[in-house]
């Protein structure tokens, strides 16, 4: 998958290309990383990327004239998908990785900065995206944490494909949890049943101990559970 990113801020990315399991994927191929900054394509002699909002008020705009060359200047691949990073976009679910890994070629992360964008860069985005409901001060880790989640998800980055399956979100209950030696750590003892050899009552008991936890946790996620408990986690209807 090519994967670009308008950003003022390309550094941030770097560390995506050493980070394990991803950076592994990086380094064979899976995923390739290209980045484009808007002030390289800033035409005036102090390369300026923001200007001062109409109207008045706090903070700079970033302008939309860098921006658009940026993106001019990216191939276009067939299956292409274009990400605005915003905190007024659409919150980021499981899902929505899996979608983009999935049905695209190509990604293309837009990233603000500063106040925001110029309304007119909106546009040239398919999808506006946030990662919660906070504001940072520029769209690089959001971005840098879908990208994350999404090459996780392409073919050869994890190990086993059932990994991904079994996860939390990836079915509308959380995942039951896990232990590892030794049988006993501080006093806290490793359950009995995972030692017992016994792979049906192990069955049952993750199961059990998915749905306790979902209710403890997510009620919200039990309660869609309850009602349908075959359905995906995030259909695009409850968007
Ligand atoms: N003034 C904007 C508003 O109130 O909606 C917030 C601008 S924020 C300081 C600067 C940039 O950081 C945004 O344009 C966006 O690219 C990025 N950003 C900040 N929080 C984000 C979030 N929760 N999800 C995605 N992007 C975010």
């Amino acid at each position: 998958m090519r994967l670009d990113v308008v950003s003022l801020a390309p550094e941030a990315f770097a560390p995506l290309l050493g980070l394990g399991v991803i950076g592994r994927a990086f380094g064979a191929g899976i995923a390739e990383l290209h980045t484009h900054n808007p002030r390289d394509y800033a035409t005036d002699k102090y390369r300026k990327v923001d200007d001062e909002p109409y109207g008045g008020g706090a903070g700079m705009v970033l302008k939309p004239e860098p921006v658009y060359a940026a993106f001019g200047a990216i191939p276009v691949l067939p299956r292409r998908r274009v990400l605005l990073m915003s905190p007024q976009g659409q919150p980021l679910l499981q899902a929505d990785l899996r979608r983009w890994a999935t049905d695209y070629d190509q990604l293309v992360f837009l990233c603000g900065h500063y106040e925001g964008f110029d309304e007119r860069i909106r546009p040239l985005a398919d999808e506006e995206v946030s990662i919660g409901d906070f504001v940072l001060t520029g769209g690089e880790l959001p971005a840098a944490t879908i990208i994350n989640g999404v090459v996780r998800l392409l073919p050869g980055t994890v190990g086993t494909a059932a990994s991904l399956d079994e996860e939390s979100h990836s079915t509308l209950l959380l995942e039951h949890p896990h232990y590892t030696r030794p049988a006993a750590f501080q006093g806290m003892e490793v359950p009995a049943v995972l030692r017992s050899g016994d792979h049906g009552a192990i069955a049952r008991w993750r199961a059990d101990q998915q749905q306790q936890r979902t209710q403890e946790r997510r009620p919200d996620l039990y309660a869609r559970w309850e009602q349908a408990p075959g359905s995906e986690p995030h259909a695009a209807q409850d968007r």
